[in-house]
């Protein structure tokens, strides 16, 4: 899972329609992986034919596997939507600002966009998380 290389979803091409193996070729990928794939959710043009794929569709899954696996944060780091990337909060600074007792959101700055990045986190493990970031906590 945590070792599989995700091909540019640039290969697959738009109104293309791959079979299976034209569809490894095209992305250098074994079959086995595509096979895979539509385990994990890539969808067939045909339920009854699991062996033609819309180079759209290809496409779509490969850019939301890529984004799933760089979901997760680097510690000392939260991940900006607008920038679509993890990032060091601005000056390493964080306010803990709790929702609940036992949870709230870390609250940084965008080194690249400026803009607010938020990260849910338990208040038992504000202490640690804060400490990656050289961080200030504010208590209410
Ligand atoms: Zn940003």
């Amino acid at each position: 899972m945590g070792t599989m290389r995700i091909p540019n979803p640039n290969l697959a091409r738009n109104y293309t329609t791959y079979s299976i193996v034209e569809l490894s070729a095209a992305l250098g990928v074994h079959y086995h992986t595509v096979r895979k794939w539509v385990r994990m959710g890539l969808t067939p043009i045909d339920d009854r034919f699991k062996m033609y794929f819309r180079g759209e569709d290809v496409r779509a899954f490969l850019i939301a596997q890529r984004k799933r696996t760089k979901r997760p944060c680097l510690p000392g780091t939260i991940y900006c939507i607008p920038c679509q990337a993890p990032k060091a909060p601005a000056g390493g600074m964080v306010e803990y600002r709790p929702i609940t007792p036992r949870r709230g959101q870390l609250v940084g700055i965008c080194p690249s966009c400026e803009r607010m990045v938020y990260r849910i986190t338990g208040a038992a493990q504000v202490e640690a998380l804060t400490a990656t970031f050289a961080a200030t906590r504010i208590e209410e």
